[in-house]
């Protein structure tokens, strides 16, 4: 069997700096429903808009705002797609050099499997 093409470490790199993370259609409403709170509370505590997008707010220590340094990211079972797909972006599935530069920056993506067998995992 062929080595896993990625593991997260939880070493939480992924979940530091500002407001990359944007909420797709129905996620706000996935994200209350777990949170047990209501849509408006939530976007108002957690989110902010930007260029038409609804993004996730960024805590005072720079991390998401649902990022918990002992417990990793508060809403894992939930969270946003954009977190979810990470690292089979289609960028670093199509581009080995933007591969290469998402291993350096993300310790989970198996260093030693070939960018071939990360792309076919990915798509599975
Ligand atoms: S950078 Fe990679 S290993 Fe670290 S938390 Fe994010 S996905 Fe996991
Ligand atoms: S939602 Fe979770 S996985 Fe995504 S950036 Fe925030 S803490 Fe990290």
């Amino acid at each position: 069997m062929s080595e896993k093409a990625f593991e997260c470490q939880m070493c939480g790199e992924c979940c530091y700096g500002e407001g990359g993370i944007f909420l797709q259609e129905g996620e706000a409403e996935r994200i209350s429903h777990f949170l047990e709170t209501d849509i408006k509370t939530f976007g108002e505590q957690y989110c902010e808009e930007k260029n038409g997008k609804v993004y996730l707010k960024t805590g005072a220590d720079g991390y998401c705002i649902f990022y918990a340094k002992d417990k990793g990211c508060l809403i894992h079972p939930v969270k946003p797609k954009r977190c979810a797909d990470w690292p089979f972006y289609r960028a670093n599935m199509e581009d080995p050099d933007t591969w290469n530069l998402a291993k350096q920056a993300c310790p989970g993506i198996n260093p030693n499997c070939s960018f071939e067998e990360f792309v076919r995992q990915g798509k599975k």
